[in-house]
């Protein structure tokens, strides 16, 4: 099968969504590859390492009219969508509960749309699993981000001008980004505070040397497949009244707290930021579904009474060069399970299709 690979169209979006070396295990597998000149660039990977590889470097038109199946990174834009020739099979993110226009579009466009974002979270899929590839660089990366913009260094330091007290960091959500974040965190040094009303996460959070903010009530929080399925609004208060403390005493917050898809919840009101520190730092990394901060906007950043909000954008595309070389892995190995030399076939059934396959036939899935 033919597989192509697009320069990607979405503003700020650096990734790419093969590497050289995930080319190479295509082409292996009897695959050929067809890459749009400069597409791996800002990425880190020159036309050179694709051809090296045994990959066909050629024009955007040549590689729309020869791919049976486009493998992409960002949700498709509507001059992405209209480019793509009827009956392609398309491979990238979607976060299809966000995005009903662009699902609607591209099955106008005829095309066939795996979501990889929608993969199952389960050990069958876990090296498809590019929600967790991404998040945790994304993790990694706010915490950088964060570091960059307060007025402080992170580490307790003695010095003969005095002692520099750790940063007090205070973590919203210890999923995949949260996890990553509290781990470089504690290596820059800071002391780390976190609340998430996943109750299995307390443990994960103590083992990586960070505070968990406990709750009563915590444990009758309802959990499907991993994710939060129903919280009341008692509990939320409680949590809200209990991290205030941390809150007002931290000098960088990071907020990664998602609800399977949907809307971020509302985490950290505008009168709350009126009760910060001066000089403190907010990232908000869900600003791309709604954000957990009511004063951030989406990859911009605000100062609102001497606090900063930093909208995280998309942080994963910030470290294009790991970012691609993981998202890469994950495509392989959906390939693996979907591509045949000769083209895609699949079961309907499977449960990793089922989940991913949100536009087919002309018609949204999900
Ligand atoms: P996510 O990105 O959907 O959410 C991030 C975190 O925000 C979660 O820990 C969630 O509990 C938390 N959150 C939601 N509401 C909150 C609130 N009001 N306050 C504070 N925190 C809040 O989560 P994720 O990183 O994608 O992980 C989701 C689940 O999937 C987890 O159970 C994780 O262990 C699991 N997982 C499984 C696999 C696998 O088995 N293949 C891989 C990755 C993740």
């Amino acid at each position: 099968m033919t597989i192509g690979i697009l320069l990607e169209m979405a503003q700020g979006e650096r990734r790419v969504a093969l590497v050289p070396a995930s080319c190479a295990s295509l082409i292996k597998a009897g695959h050929s590859i067809i890459i749009q000149s400069g597409a791996g660039a800002e990425a880190g990977f020159p036309d050179d390492a694709y051809v090296q590889v045994g990959a066909q470097v050629a024009a955007r038109a040549e590689v729309l009219a020869q791919a049976a199946c486009i493998a992409h990174v960002a949700v498709p834009t509507t001059a992405e969508i209209g480019e793509y020739p009827k009956g392609t099979s398309v491979i990238t993110l979607v976060y299809p509960k966000r995005n009903p226009d662009t699902l609607a579009a591209l099955a106008q466009a005829g095309v066939s749309v795996f979501a990889m974002d929608a993969m199952p979270r389960t050990t069958r899929a876990q090296n498809m699993d590019v929600l967790s590839s991404q998040n945790n660089l994304a993790g990694y990366k706010a915490v950088v981000v964060g570091a960059n913009a307060v007025g402080r260094i992170f580490p307790l330091m003695m010095t003969a001008a005095g002692t520099v007290t750790p940063v007090k960091m205070l973590i919203y959500g210890a999923g995949v980004a949260g996890l990553q974040a509290i781990a470089t965190a504690k290596r820059l040094g800071a002391r780390v505070e976190v609340t998430d009303i996943r109750p299995e996460t307390k443990e994960q959070v103590e083992s990586l040397g960070a505070k968990f903010i406990w709750v009563e009530g915590l444990e009758n929080v309802r959990i499907e497949g991993g994710y939060v399925a129903g919280v009341t609004d008692e509990i939320l208060q409680k949590q809200k009244e209990a991290v205030e403390k941390s809150l007002f005493a931290a000098d960088v917050v990071i907020t990664t707290a998602l609800v399977a898809g949907g809307k971020a919840p509302t985490l950290i009101t505008a009168e709350q930021v009126s009760k910060m520190k001066f000089g403190s730092v907010i990232v908000d990394m869900a600003t791309d579904a709604g954000g957990n901060c009511e004063s951030s906007q989406h990859d911009t950043q605000v100062t609102v009474g001497g606090v900063t909000i930093i909208g995280g954008g998309n942080l994963a595309a910030t470290v294009p060069t790991h970012a691609s070389e993981l998202y890469g892995k994950n495509v392989v190995n959906f390939l693996a399970h979907i591509a045949k030399p000769d083209g895609i076939s699949f079961d309907t059934e499977d449960e990793i299709i089922k989940a991913t396959l949100v536009v087919h036939n002309g018609e949204v899935k999900v």
